[in-house]
């Protein structure tokens, strides 16, 4: 692996992190791609995006989300345990930030329809609840096998006026729809903007995604400073599906070396069982939609199904920032199963009257496989509420009496 020089963790010019990243996309694609690599950056620095942006976020997502010193799990912990409350935001996580981004970069390129892909719905609902705000067009690719397991989250969109494409090819699951959104992105280049939802795809998505999620650091920093005098932590945590909450949680400290950065990825059945989403300790290098990353693979190159009971984090892949943080040693990750994060999950709502998302529940389960100590303060991304994860909570609660 080739040291980095200069050790800064951000995106290089040509879209890499290290060795991983870039744009592998088909022919096809390249003027979108290209259009909106040149547009991007200027048009998140415009003193006037950022206006409507910070607008939005305070008074439409009701950020900033508090920064809430968990006193009942640091006394358990032994440790200083603070929860960012992304579970807070309009639609109930994270999800959000980089929505509201997209749709305000996709009518100043002066797009009128929106295309995404979701796998459980928690980011198709995002994006067809800013496309209502912003009266756009909006298309959601969902795999049928996803249709059918996510109800609620369907209804939702099509209430937010969405039209819900179910994908009958392959497994018909998030991999599936997300190669649909792009043959769909490469038919209609001229008038549509794809807004994905986590730090993946080609650059500039990942970037662009990680960028407009870094309010959760810029808060955490003044908030952090106003609580303990200090404006940065021990300890980042946060878990990865793809990468964007994590991603905005460390984007301001990323070459801080001060600031440890643990990120904890789904091991569903556990990480040896054949069953797992764990893409950073099992991937290897490939190509996955468009970026050079790790991901679960078979030998000959065909992508594995991935497993975690939290459909947020059973993405094949990982974003190119994490692959590389991981590799060079800026990230300690660790693998934390289905088991431990419902564990967790109730542990934290009966400590601090919080049910957080089964995502979230991942992020609070390495308090259970690391040692702090009690003057470290450790600042956890609460990415999402739980309350879409009720039943499996029942059915947990239910086999335990
Ligand atoms: C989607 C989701 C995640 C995983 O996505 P990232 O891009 O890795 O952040 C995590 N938590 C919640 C609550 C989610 O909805």
């Amino acid at each position: 692996m080739a040291e980095l020089k200069n050790k800064d963790y951000n995106v290089s010019e040509d879209g890499f992190y290290g060795e991983f990243g870039g744009a592998w996309i088909p022919e096809i694609l390249y003027s979108n791609v290209e259009n909106l690599k040149k547009a991007y950056l200027g048009i998140l620095e415009d003193p006037q995006f950022q206006k409507e942006f910070h607008a939005l976020l305070k008074d439409y997502a009701g950020r900033p989300s508090p920064l809430y010193h968990a006193q009942r799990l640091s006394e358990k912990y032994g440790c200083r345990i603070f929860l960012k409350r992304e579970d807070l935001n309009h639609t109930g996580a994270h999800k959000i930030n980089n929505t509201i981004g997209q749709i305000l970069l996709a009518k100043r390129m002066g797009k009128t329809r929106i295309i995404a892909e979701t796998g459980a719905g928690q980011h198709g609902v995002a994006t067809a609840t800013v496309c209502a705000l912003m009266n756009m067009n909006c298309i959601v690719y969902m795999g049928k096998t996803d249709v059918e397991r996510q109800k609620l989250n369907v209804r939702k969109m099509e209430m937010l006026g969405a039209k819900v494409v179910a994908v009958t090819s392959g497994n018909m699951t998030l991999k599936d729809a997300t190669n649909e959104a792009i043959r769909d992105w490469c038919c209609n280049p001229s008038d549509t903007h794809y807004i994905i939802g986590s730090t993946v795809g080609p650059h500039p998505y990942p970037d662009m995604v990680a960028r407009l999620q870094s309010v959760i650091s810029k808060e955490i920093k003044w908030q952090l400073q106003e609580k303990t005098g200090r404006d940065y932590p021990e300890y980042l945590v946060a878990c990865v599906g793809g990468g964007s909450n994590a991603a905005g949680t460390i984007y301001e400290y990323l070459n801080d070396l001060r600031v440890k950065i643990v990120l904890a990825e789904a091991a569903g059945d556990g990480i040896d069982s054949g069953r797992s989403a764990a893409t950073i300790q099992l991937g290897t290098v490939g190509i996955i939609h468009g970026a050079k990353t790790l991901l679960m693979q078979t030998e000959d190159g065909q992508i594995e199904e991935p497993y975690s009971i939290s459909a947020g984090l059973d993405y094949p892949g990982i974003g190119p920032m994490h692959a590389n943080l991981a590799r060079t040693g800026r990230s300690e990750v660790l693998a934390v199963d289905d088991k431990e994060a419902v564990e967790a999950a109730f542990e934290l709502t009966r400590l601090e009257g919080i049910i957080p998302a089964l995502e979230s529940a991942h992020a609070l389960g390495i308090f259970r496989k690391k040692q702090f100590k009690p003057d470290d303060n450790v600042v956890v991304c609460l990415s999402g509420r739980g309350d879409k994860d009720m039943e499996t909570y029942i059915k947990y609660f239910d086999s335990k009496i």
